[in-house]
């Protein structure tokens, strides 16, 4: 009678206050269990509503519900979203003033807030532990749970003494929520907390509408680019691991005409908002972020997030690929992963101690597995959050859809399992590939492997090879990580029934990386314009077109185009002016200049030999500073018109002037004579130079003031370049 009253109540309360008719998966399992007074331990995915778990019985029990959180940058959000339904939601972090600490502390002893979002840190503050001793609390809730742990990827030192601090405020229930927690990180958050008896809720990891692909690093722009083409219009998330790599892919991006805008912790906090709300408006369609955008953004409709770095972890790549397809329809979840990467990343780290490094190490193995595995990447995901997939095909995943070249593993399983049965169920992947390889190091010397039976008994396959046995063996549940020793295997109950009984098991071989050439990435070249690169024979005639004109306008041929933009031209085929003019040293004075010839011979060449026209998956990208400095001092030197050289390197004439200018100061002398004598009369310029020969700055500002009743030519442009020739004549 009693519990059926109550869940009207809750339902009633869920309809009213937040507008849904329903509950989902264990949500309402999860807040009568905590309104009941229980301990209550919630793993539920991304997205799949953790907050309500918390927020509806803060409302509807007597008393302050306290919501520890690491993200202080999402509690006003938080706050708002609660305020405008209705509920009195405050939060209590660094970011508050005297006055607004003194006055939330009065509302709160009234008894009139119903949640606080708090930090640890400063929850951790005597002050803030007396104040909230005199406040009634109905519970406490400690979200993002999984911070707790050094075993997982988001460890916060200062979440380790929730507990203590929870301690002061008294007896009350906990419920702790986090969106990944593998077996061992649940255990440690458990008996940190000191919670082992919690009532543990967990739903269902499995993404069902989430496709899942790892693609090799190789030429990745224009794989990126390719892809995007595919998806044009569609919204996505591009996560890479630099701000400057984010900054570098987003500008790729709207080079080549996509709807693209950066977000990263580096950014001016107007700017972040703004393209933050951009994404959400739609007004942009793709962002490309540092693992910082996404936290708290709930857009049901992004249809890709792509991981342009390999990410830190599998928690990490779970919870950012989470972002897509959180409406249930298509996502799709794409990472370009390579060992460079993963070498990268483990640089990262130098610093940490022993312990957290070896932590992170761990994570970032197994991130490698993921990637190089054969196996049905949802059931790895799966599986590494203590989860079975029972279905076979997904046909929802790379692996499932272009299956591995598959082989009878029986026999490698059965040495495998007896490898960890002969060393006592003791010993990590390394030590067991050594033992099968016979592979004698240190570990197997000190504990005398060398003397067991199954020693080298895996001698004619690779290392590599039985790596991948073993982790297959893993994910089929033949052998089971131990929870207390990280790294160490066990054989499971199945793996005895199987050792008992061998039959044949399905294996299938790993991606191999390994032949893949990385790209080289600090070389921001739109299509490698090597010199084999290009199409020899298009390159001819294109020469041949140009000694042409040449001729005709009775100029030098370079003038036209230089080599290098010929090049590039037989290697991309551009065939449309736009395209033209993106070609380095082009633009689009020169395209209307000299351009139509060149497309018309392009167009016909790429006619008659049916040339897929590259034009679909030309990478363009804009020039990066040093390249840019290189182009201008040849192109000065070439004496081509400075306008035509800032519109070739896209730059508006005054940020060509302020690369002049950098060029100038480092020390290399440049000539603008050509350019100035045409613009400035001899005398103008006399009464420039004599300018800066007796003023005491160089400040153009200055100067503007100095001679603007002089002469309308005294411009800030004209004053800029005669400062550069001056500096070139008497400075270099
Ligand atoms: P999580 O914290 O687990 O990532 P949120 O609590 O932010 O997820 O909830 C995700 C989305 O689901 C939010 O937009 C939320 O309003 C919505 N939601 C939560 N519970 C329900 C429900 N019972 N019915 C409909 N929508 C819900
Ligand atoms: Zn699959």
């Amino acid at each position: 009678m009693l519990v059926a009253e109550e869940k009207d109540v809750l339902k009633e309360k869920l309809k009213e206050i937040f507008g849904y008719s329903q509950f989902r998966g264990n949500q309402e399992m999860v807040i009568r269990n905590l309104l009941n007074g229980h301990n209550t331990f919630v793993i539920m995915p991304t997205g799949a509503g953790k907050s309500l778990c918390y927020q509806l019985p803060a409302v509807v029990k007597d008393g302050l519900a306290i919501v520890i959180s690491p993200l202080i940058a999402l509690m006003k959000n938080q706050v708002d979203s609660l305020n405008a339904y209705g509920i009195n939601a405050r939060f209590l972090n660094s970011t508050l003033s005297k006055g607004e600490i003194t006055r939330l502390k009065k509302d709160a002893t009234s008894g009139n807030i119903k949640l606080l979002y708090v930090a640890p840190e400063s929850l951790n503050k005597e002050e803030n532990i007396e104040f909230l001793q005199k406040v009634n609390i109905s519970f406490v809730a400690i979200d993002e749970a999984h911070c707790i742990s050094e075993w997982g990827h988001d460890f916060r030192p200062e979440y380790r003494k929730i507990k203590t601090m929870i301690g002061q405020l008294g007896d009350m229930p906990v419920i702790a929520l986090t969106a990944t927690a593998t077996p061992k990180v649940q255990l440690d958050i458990q008996k940190n907390l000191q919670m082992e008896e919690a009532d543990v809720f967990i739903s269902s990891f499995n993404r069902t509408n989430l496709y899942y692909e790892v693609r090799p690093k190789k030429e990745t722009k224009k794989q990126l680019i390719r892809f995007l083409k595919e998806h044009k219009g569609k919204s996505g998330v591009i996560y890479c691991l630099s701000r400057k790599k984010v900054e570098e892919i987003a500008q790729l991006l709207n080079v080549n005409g996509f709807k693209a805008a950066p977000y990263h912790a580096g950014l001016d906090p107007d700017v972040r908002i703004k393209n933050q709300d951009g994404f959400l408006n739609e007004d942009i369609d793709i962002i490309v972020a540092t693992i910082a955008f996404g936290m708290g953004i709930d857009k049901p409709d992004v249809r890709f997030v792509i991981h342009y770095d390999v990410p830190k972890s599998l928690e990490g790549y779970y919870q950012e690929t989470g972002r897509a397809g959180r409406d249930g329809l298509e996502g799709h979840c794409l990472m370009f992963y390579s060992h460079n990467d993963l070498s990268k990343l483990e640089k990262f780290n130098k610093d940490k101690s022993v312990q957290e490094r070896e932590n992170a190490r761990v994570l970032l193995q197994e991130m490698e597995f993921y990637a190089e595995s054969p196996v049905c990447r949802r059931r790895q995901l799966l599986h590494y959050f203590g989860e079975e997939f029972d279905g076979g095909n997904c046909g929802m995943c790379d692996n499932c859809v272009h299956p591995r070249e598959r082989f009878d593993g029986m026999n490698f399983v059965k040495l495998a399992l007896e490898a960890v049965k002969q060393t006592s169920e003791r010993f990590g992947l390394n030590h067991l590939v050594n033992v099968l390889t016979g592979t004698e190091d240190e570990y197997v010397k000190s504990y005398s492997h060398f003397k067991l039976a199954i020693f080298g008994k895996g001698k004619g396959e690779a290392a590599e090879f039985w790596k991948s046995v073993i982790r297959q063996a893993l994910v089929f549940q033949y052998l089971e990580k131990d929870i207390d020793n990280i790294g160490v295997l066990r054989i499971s109950e199945k793996g005895k029934q199987f050792l008992k009984k061998p039959h044949s098991i399905e294996l299938a071989r790993d991606h191999d990386f390994t032949t893949e050439v990385d790209e080289e990435e600090d070389s921001p070249d739109r299509v490698p314009v090597n010199s084999k690169s290009y199409d020899a024979r298009l390159f001819e005639l294109l020469k041949a077109a140009r000694k042409k004109i040449a001729k005709e306008k009775d100029l030098p041929p370079y003038v036209i185009f230089q080599d290098p933009s010929l090049e590039e031209m037989a290697t991309t085929y551009p065939t449309t002016k736009e395209d033209l003019a993106s070609v380095n040293g082009v633009g689009m004075g020169k395209v209307n200049k000299f351009g139509r010839e060149f497309l018309d011979l392009i167009q016909k060449y790429v006619d008659d030999n049916d040339i897929e026209t590259a034009s679909d998956i030309i990478v363009k990208t804009s020039v990066n500073k040093s390249k840019a400095k290189i182009q201008i001092i040849q192109q000065i030197d070439r004496k081509i018109e400075l306008d035509e050289i800032a519109d070739s390197l896209k730059m508006s004439f005054q940020d060509m002037l302020t690369e002049i200018e950098n060029i100038c100061y480092s020390g290399t002398k440049l000539n603008l004579d050509y350019y100035i004598d045409e613009v400035l009369e001899e005398e103008k310029q006399d009464t420039i130079f004599e300018y800066f020969l007796n003023s005491e700055t160089d400040s153009i500002k200055d100067a503007v003031e100095a001679l603007k009743d002089e002469d309308s030519d005294f411009d800030e442009d004209n004053l800029r370049l005669m400062r550069i020739k001056f500096l070139s004549e008497y400075a270099n």
